[in-house]
């Protein structure tokens, strides 16, 4: 009898799927060739077959077998990865400016904020970058916004989402910083000093949904503090946070300008350093023994320059800006040359969303090739995520999310500025 039961069962469960699962949706995609950044090579008349969301097979040439009925020839375009950005804010920027810094901190509320998001994350969406890491949200909408993408509520890439960026009293995450003292800034902020909180308030960020941690290691650009590159945490107490963060499985990304502060920030053993303007040589060595990312945003600062007096910015950050610009630039430079590791990061939201691709040509003008260019951008980036099985190439079982551009971005990177096909997990974007 109960062997009659499970073969019932199992007829039972047989049907049940048979029914439910519809017929796979298969995809041709054709085009004059493909970047293939995981083997720093082109493939010449490419074929990319896929399944549902994800990538079958990338041939050479050859027939489209007869059961991909859907077929897309995207004639003399380049295929690559879908981009991905491994630092933007997706709740910030010139678009959600007033056009007056101050009446946007007394006026714009993490409502407001959150209402304009979804267009940030839908026009990077159309500008190829396929994956992001959102670094630094207010009051956790980076992971609602992760979450309404992920059940297909809305359009965006697929966002690894810090919530709210933590730093120290006074320091870059401190809002209130310039302020009169009986000016308080209420509501979710990342603000939090000592050791202990230090490991309470990590361990709030993971409970809230965080997928890496974002601290403030150092001073920042804008903001209201004096300097541009000096620590802000000690040793211990950056040490707390990223053995906190990766006991809880969470990457670290730490903010830092200054050469003391990125020093620090290696040495407590975060996966990735942000900004990295004044790095030194030792710096350089310690980032290599160490393994860690070293993520320049060297696009932001024409933008910053050309038009943040016209947003009310201060002056003060302005005059800071002038002294990271081309300094950042010639520290990128001589990373390059030391063979770091680096990913591509824009901190888009400092400048208008879905112009990400404006810095390849950055990073090519300050020593990389094209090719080393796309590969942060996608290879790079993926293995600093920790998700080179799901993104960054397009060899099988990855997601097909797949991306064209008229023209060889390998003879001119900014084609890559005009995307005009994307794919994510095999859907039509654009
Ligand atoms: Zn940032």
């Amino acid at each position: 009898m109960r062997s009659l039961l499970c073969v019932l069962g199992l007829a039972i469960a047989t049907t049940v799927s048979a029914a439910e699962s519809p017929a796979p949706r298969l995809l041709a995609v054709t085009a004059a060739r493909l970047i293939a950044p995981e083997q720093g090579k082109v493939i010449e008349h490419p074929l990319v077959l896929i399944k549902d969301d994800r990538i079958v097979e990338v041939r050479s040439g050859g027939a489209v077998p007869a059961e991909y009925i859907n077929r897309s020839d995207l004639g003399d375009a380049t295929l690559l990865p879908g981009l991905i950005d491994v630092h933007v804010h997706l709740d910030y920027g010139p678009d959600f400016s007033t056009g007056n810094y101050y009446k946007d901190i007394l006026t714009l509320g993490p409502i407001d904020l959150a209402v304009i998001a979804p267009n940030s994350a839908r026009r990077t969406l159309e500008a190829g970058f396929t994956t992001v890491r959102n670094l630094g949200s207010n009051a956790y909408i980076d992971i609602a916004l992760r979450n309404a993408i992920d059940r297909g509520k809305i359009s965006g890439p697929r966002i690894i989402a810090s919530g709210i960026a933590l730093g120290a009293t006074g320091g870059h995450a401190d809002g209130g910083t310039g302020f009169a003292p009986n000016i308080e800034f209420h509501g979710a902020n990342g603000v939090v000093d000592g050791v202990d909180a230090i490991r309470q308030r990590v361990r709030e960020e993971v409970k809230r949904g965080a997928d890496v941690i974002k601290f403030m290691a150092g001073a920042g650009v804008l903001s209201n503090e004096d300097s541009v590159g000096a620590a802000q945490y000690t040793q211990a107490e950056m040490d707390a946070l990223v053995d906190e963060a990766h006991r809880w499985g969470r990457k670290v990304a730490a903010h830092a300008h200054g050469a003391e502060a990125i020093k620090m920030a290696i040495k407590a053993g975060v996966d990735s350093v942000e900004h990295c303007s004044f790095i030194d040589d030792e710096g350089l060595k310690l980032a290599r023994q160490r393994g860690t990312w070293l993520d320049f945003d060297v696009y932001n600062d024409d933008y910053i320059l050309s038009e943040y007096a016209k947003l009310g910015v201060p002056q003060a950050q302005i005059d800071k800006e002038k002294l990271v610009g081309r300094t950042q630039r010639e520290s990128f430079r001589r990373a390059v040359r030391a063979g770091e590791k680096m990913a591509f990061a824009t901190d888009a939201g400092v400048y208008p969303h879905g112009w990400n691709a404006k810095q390849f040509a950055k990073m090519v003008e300050w020593g990389m090739t094209p090719m080393q260019a796309i590969q942060a951008a996608t290879t790079q980036a993926a293995e600093l995520l920790g998700w080179s099985d799901k993104v960054g190439s397009l060899q099988p079982g990855r997601y097909a999310d797949l991306i064209a551009v008229d023209g060889d971005p390998l003879t001119d990177i900014s084609r890559l500025e005009h995307v005009r096909f994307v794919l994510k997990g095999g859907e039509r974007v654009k």
